[in-house]
């Protein structure tokens, strides 16, 4: 039986992952898309809640996002963070004044005692975002990475020393407490095709699926699941990807992020000049569709987005409940 994908899921973390969910987007009809968010790059600044990979997926689906540089908003300045560094404050994280906007109006709603999925929801509506956008916890959850400068948030060593530092280890700490978020599982469980987007595997993708409880509901719905590729010959399109890859002693291929999920994926998209992988990932059981993976603009975004959903309808079905 054809499948209808009426409900799609994306997990996703920022630039490729609110990419691939501006892509899909637009190829769905309007309500389709929830997206689900990678909060362990969360931090606190001047005791505001920033949420990096939230705030890109809401800029890019609001169409308020940077373009040039992936994240952020359009034409912001930073006089806020100019005052910050007056009264001597550190500024290496870069806030502009927009940002700044849903930073206070995130932390105010915080302190009201309401839980990041309502919040972040709320915001993906005013903004009018093309998708839903929920976090896949409500609790705390941080990326550390374990560098040779001793154990580190991700913002300090991504943003704050511009990755020098190498890195021996990750830890998502707090997944083993964190809940998912109730709204999330529902996604999860209703919907009729789960995407993995081409986030890194390592610092979005694994973060979400740490959360327990978050692996098992992929696993045990009904909807299959089809992630798509990060690595273009080896090559991350942009970000530390490859360079974690080399540090952590993991192959710098598309094989090798597909196996990283397991038996949660159905089938894999990987690049038409990536042949060994696409022969390597068949030979595991997958199915694999190899085709352009560049996005490159919106319009790049829409086109991969409509071959991945009707690759799926021609080639992938409803699953049985229960764990895969
Ligand atoms: P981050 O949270 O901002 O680092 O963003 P993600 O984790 O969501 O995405 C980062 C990954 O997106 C990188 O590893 C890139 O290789 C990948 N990426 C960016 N643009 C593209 C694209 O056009 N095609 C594919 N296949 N991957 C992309
Ligand atoms: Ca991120």
């Amino acid at each position: 039986m054809a499948l209808e994908p009426t409900k799609v899921v994306l997990l996703a973390g920022g630039v490729g992952g609110a990419r691939m969910a501006e892509g899909l987007a637009r190829a769905l009809p309007k309500g389709a898309l929830t997206v689900i968010a990678n909060v362990g790059d969360d931090e606190e600044f001047y005791g505001l809640r920033v949420c990096p990979d939230i705030d890109t997926l809401l800029y890019t689906l609001s169409d308020r996002i940077d373009r040039s540089q992936g994240w952020g908003v359009a034409d912001d300045a930073v006089k806020a963070l100019d005052v910050l560094r007056d009264l001597g404050a550190p500024t290496w994280m870069k806030l502009g004044d927009a940002d700044f906007g849903l930073h206070i109006w995130r932390s105010w709603q915080l302190v009201q005692g309401k839980n990041l999925s309502d919040i972040t929801a709320e915001a993906a509506e005013r903004f009018s975002a093309l998708a839903t956008i929920l976090p896949a916890t409500d609790d705390r959850l941080r990326t550390k990475l374990l560098t040779d400068e001793g154990w580190m948030d991700f913002q300090a060593w991504f943003v704050g020393k511009r990755c020098a530092p190498s890195v021996g280890e990750l830890r998502y700490e707090g997944a083993d407490l964190a809940k998912p978020s109730a709204r999330a599982l529902q996604a999860i469980a209703e919907a009729d095709l789960i995407v993995v987007a081409p986030s890194n595997p390592l610092l979005s993708i694994e973060p979400i699926l740490a959360v327990t409880g978050l692996r098992a509901a992929v696993a045990s719905a009904t909807a299959p699941c089809i992630g798509i590729s990060p690595l273009i010959g080896g090559k991350a399109v942009k970000g530390p990807l490859a360079r974690l890859l080399d540090d952590l002693d993991i192959d710098a291929t598309s094989h090798a992020v597909a196996r990283r999920y397991g038996s949660l994926l159905d089938a894999f998209v990987v690049d038409s000049g990536d042949a060994a992988d696409a022969l390597a990932l068949e030979e595991d059981g997958l199915k694999v569709l190899a085709t352009d993976i560049l996005m490159g603009g919106p319009e790049g975004a829409e086109r991969l987005a409509r071959e991945v959903l009707a690759y799926a309808s021609e080639k992938l079905s409803k699953r049985e409940p229960g764990l895969r």
